[in-house]
């Protein structure tokens, strides 16, 4: 059976992270742990070595804008050694509106630097700015994550070529499973984004993705195996590209 993949998860949200880092590695687990800030990025290259199930993503979350200011220098040092960018992104929810320009001028930063790398994206009531920006870098692997605008966007992000990683809250809502339905089954990838995702009730915690792939699989009438293929082959698609 294919190995599993996680497209984002938040190792450095969980207290116990060093125990966690080594888990995954025995559990072979392929992980994307994102980053919301590049001197994090910084200290988690620095404590803990990539594998070749973990990853870590050089990120600057726009959910950051109102308290931390973007460090471009940090950004950049490391830049060379990142082959993930995320989580990076737009969001123009009530709460981050006000720093919108700021939010659209370090995206449109990132993408710049960032054209051949697999990106972790966030969006939030931003569709159209976050398309123009994509579109005009040309960002060539991105993955958005927990989507949930319009699915008129799907459509036109998938003219982009952008790939989708969806997780178990979007399985067990309405509205999540409709886009998930939406998206063509060779542009689907699964995400935890643990810690801030629930799996059957509880807190995720990394030894619960298998049951993300099975929940999923459930949804789409795939078995298990047939869904572990098809996500391991979009994936390797994806890094090819
Ligand atoms: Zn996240």
């Amino acid at each position: 059976m294919s190995k599993l993949i996680d497209m984002h998860f938040h190792l450095d949200f969980y207290p116990n992270h060093s125990q966690i880092y080594s888990d995954i590695n025995k559990w072979c687990q392929h992980t994307l742990c994102v980053t919301n800030q590049p001197e994090i990025f910084e200290a988690c290259m620095d404590l803990y070595p990539v594998t070749k199930y973990v990853q870590f993503g050089l990120g600057y979350n726009p959910r950051c804008v109102n308290d931390v200011p973007f460090n471009k220098n940090a950004f950049l040092r490391n830049l060379k050694r990142a082959k993930y960018i995320g989580e990076v992104g737009l969001d123009f929810s009530s709460k981050f509106y006000k720093n919108k320009e700021k939010q659209i001028e370090i995206f449109d930063f990132i993408c710049e630097k960032s054209v051949n790398k697999i990106m972790s994206v966030h969006c939030k009531k931003a569709e159209e700015t976050l398309y123009e920006i994509l579109n005009h870098h040309k960002n060539s692997k991105v993955v958005l994550h927990w989507y949930s605008g319009d699915e008129f966007w799907i459509e036109k992000f998938l003219e982009l070529d952008v790939y989708f990683s969806v997780n178990a809250n979007m399985v067990n809502s309405d509205k999540g499973m409709k886009i998930i339905k939406r998206i063509p089954i060779e542009s689907l990838l699964i995400e935890s984004d643990g810690p801030f995702t629930k799996i059957d009730g509880k807190k995720y915690t990394f030894d619960k993705l298998n049951r993300v792939y099975g929940l999923l699989g459930d949804l789409l009438n795939m078995s298990l195996e047939k869904i572990n293929s098809q996500i391991a082959e979009n994936f390797i698609r994806l890094v090819g590209k």
